[in-house]
């Protein structure tokens, strides 16, 4: 049996952003993934700023390393499309705290991102990664945890970060952290080559659908002429009424005015593909005797923009951090593993939290309309919208019903 302090499960964002803050801090780890890297993930390719300030915290060489890559994008606002086709570009609201060369976010396929991640994790000595190593089953005893694969290979540690994505079923085990349709949403993704008319500073596009809201159809475009191109919605919409995602895209595509000329010349490249994203709805436990969970496999997607990435580097980087203290100390108890938790809740909780709010007032198509009929005309609205991506204050007045009212008066 290998013995290793640290054992990582996944080695996503979540969990390779952990062994190299782990190495960095010069704590050997084991990093298992069922995957034999390079291997796609089914995503929006949409890389947030958040991921950026995670890898400026890392190794700030690093981060100017990938931003050179030419697989990625660099993006730097947001144009959102209301049910009645008005359309709105939002410049990202700079907050000055990262290098004047870099842009707020970054567009780029998971296959090269994550594999670009797992290439400096292979340079890292002190990170033991095992490819093609799917976890089981953990068995807990007074003093350690232990992995085993299909295979039956097995893996003994002090701790575990469990950062094995969406379908984890650690999740539950020991997590406690049960899914229901209402905080689970589906999202299908293709490749399409020729759209036109981006921004010529790559946005990502929002397009908010009369049938689809307050999920999104999103066009994120990527080096080379191509783009993602998919839907999301919760679940719970989904089976209330009966929708048909993919015919839905592929109906919007066609039909769409303010879409349908865009897409007159492109070509779909590659299949369309679902998977699951477990959102974030409430502040709950995400470590206990021995483990913590990291990314989606602690459910922390933002309800409202299905942004995952940045809430797995922040977790990825935070677990890490806290296993050292917990290394440190000899203490792997769920009760000193629980500052994990509030250091997560701390940096990005009250986020969350508005965004779980936000749903409500967004599923109504005369709101949204209503509300984007005066942003186009308001440039003092839209550099309000545009700070609410960013800052807080701001974001939180976006689930008071007075703004809205008051938004539609003109007042
Ligand atoms: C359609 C769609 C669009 C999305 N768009 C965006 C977007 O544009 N921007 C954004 O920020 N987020 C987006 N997300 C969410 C984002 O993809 C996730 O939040 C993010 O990948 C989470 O990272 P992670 O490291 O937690 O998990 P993952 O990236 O899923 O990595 C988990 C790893 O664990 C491995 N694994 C799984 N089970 C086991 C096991 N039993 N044993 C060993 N290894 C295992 C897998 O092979 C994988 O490598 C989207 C999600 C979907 C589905």
């Amino acid at each position: 049996m290998l013995k290793s302090d640290i054992s990582i499960v996944g080695a996503g964002p979540a969990g390779s952003i952990a062994a190299l803050f782990l190495a960095k801090a010069g704590i050997n780890c084991t990093l298992l993934d069922k995957a034999t890297f390079p291997r796609d993930k089914i995503c929006g390719d949409g890389i947030s700023g958040w991921v950026l300030t995670v890898l400026q915290q890392l190794d700030p060489e690093f981060l100017q390393k990938l931003a050179a890559q030419p697989f990625l994008l660099h993006s730097y606002g947001i144009r959102i499309s209301s049910p009645n086709g008005k359309t709105l570009d939002l410049p990202f609201f700079n907050d000055n705290s990262m290098p004047e060369n870099l842009p707020p976010g970054f567009i780029s396929r998971r296959l090269d991102f994550d594999n670009f991640m797992i290439n400096e994790v292979k340079k890292n000595p002190q990170i033991d990664l095992r490819e093609n190593f799917e976890v089981k089953k953990y068995e807990r005893t007074n003093s350690t945890i232990t992995l085993t694969s299909g295979d039956g290979e097995s893996v003994e540690s002090k701790l575990v970060i469990f950062a094995n994505g969406a379908n984890s079923a650690f999740m539950k085990d020991p997590g406690g952290i049960v899914k229901d349709k209402k905080n689970t949403m589906t999202g299908i993704k293709t490749y399409y080559s020729g759209i036109s008319g981006f921004h010529d500073q790559n946005y990502v596009e929002l397009h908010f659908l009369k049938d689809l809201l307050p999920g999104y159809f999103w066009i994120f475009p990527l080096p080379n002429g191509w783009a993602n191109v998919g839907v999301g919605l919760d679940q719970h919409r989904i089976s209330k009424k009966k929708i048909n995602l993919k015919k839905l895209m592929f109906d919007a595509i066609e039909n769409e005015p303010h879409l349908r000329d865009r897409f007159k010349n492109a070509k779909q490249e590659t299949r369309v593909e679902a998977y699951g994203l477990p959102l974030w709805d409430h502040r709950r436990p995400i470590s206990g005797e021995r483990f913590m969970l990291a990314g989606d496999a602690a459910s922390l997607i933002d309800p409202v923009t299905g942004e995952g990435m940045g809430h797995a580097a922040i977790s990825g980087m935070l677990a890490a951090k806290q296993a050292q203290k917990a290394m440190e100390a000899g203490d792997f108890s769920e009760n000193f593993l629980k500052s994990y938790d509030q250091h997560f809740y701390d940096r990005i909780g009250n986020e969350l939290s508005i965004s779980a709010k936000i749903p409500k007032f967004i599923q109504h198509a005369w709101l949204f309309n209503g509300v984007m009929n005066r942003a186009v005309k308001s440039k003092v609205l839209q550099e309000k919208l545009s700070k609410a991506m960013t800052d807080l204050e701001v974001r939180k007045r976006l689930h008071e019903p007075s703004l809205y009212i008051r938004v539609l008066l003109g007042m």
